[in-house]
């Protein structure tokens, strides 16, 4: 999902927009905010935005890569999220041990 297609996060993406075009993007970001706001869909859309394969001003949503980051199935690209009501510590130790690896299909940004 483009950041086109999202609505209520414009402050947001005007953000993230920015930091890609000064090409100063940080090592991670931190959504969060209320539940059912479309932090996750911003995030994603992030994702697809720094690997579209067609370099345009937002992602396309089409190519492979897009289409592989919203199945969740980019090899550089993984989600977080709580099992169960928390993190759990081997899930930060896993990827701890992803973050080490080198990108195999992501942009160097
Ligand atoms: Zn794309």
């Amino acid at each position: 999902m483009p950041f086109r297609d999202i609505y209520g996060q414009e402050k947001a993406i005007e953000l993230l927009n920015q930091a890609v075009h000064r090409e100063r993007m940080p090592h991670a970001w931190l959504f969060t905010g209320q539940a059912n706001i479309g932090k996750f869909k911003t995030a994603v859309a992030l994702a697809q935005k720094l690997n579209c394969r067609k370099n345009g001003e937002d992602a396309c949503g089409e190519c492979d890569f897009c289409l592989q980051i919203a199945e969740q199935n980019f090899l550089d690209y993984q989600v977080l999220i709580p099992d169960g009501k928390f993190i759990k510590i081997d899930q930060i130790r896993k990827s701890l041990n992803w973050l080490h690896l080198h990108p195999d299909q992501a942009k160097n940004v």
